[in-house]
């Protein structure tokens, strides 16, 4: 099980990282919102460092846009005990150390994988 972070320990790991610029692994994801992980990214350059899912917690499937936001918003805080954020789980980059938040979108007919920059500036 990887560890359970809270609010303060994302906020640490998402101040720990350094710039992702010419990252050969990672420099071609574009997410500053979520977006689906490409088809042609290699998922394994990434390592999970932790989870924000706490087990026992109660299900939550609201999201959090105080200021008219949705879930795709660039600028859409990272809400820990709302959803997705809630079911996500945190990244590292093994070749720049650049975090992402991760999580599985469970559709009807389809699972998407969605992947997010994690940004310090936007945990709420
Ligand atoms: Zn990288």
């Amino acid at each position: 099980m990887p560890k359970e972070l809270n609010r303060s320990e994302l906020l640490e790991i998402a101040n720990s990282t350094h710039s992702k610029a010419n990252c050969p692994q990672c420099g071609s994801l574009s997410c500053v919102g979520w977006e689906t992980v490409p088809g042609s990214f290699d998922l394994s350059c990434l390592k999970p460092i932790g989870t924000l899912r706490i087990e026992g917690a109660p299900e939550c499937w609201e999201e959090d846009h105080p200021d008219g936001t949705n879930l795709w918003s660039e600028n859409a805080p990272i809400s820990i005990q709302f959803h997705p954020y809630n079911r996500s789980d945190v990244y590292e980059c093994k070749e720049c150390g650049s975090k992402y938040l991760r999580y599985t979108e469970y559709g009807g007919y389809y699972i998407d994988e969605r992947i997010r920059a994690l940004d310090p500036k936007l945990i709420s």
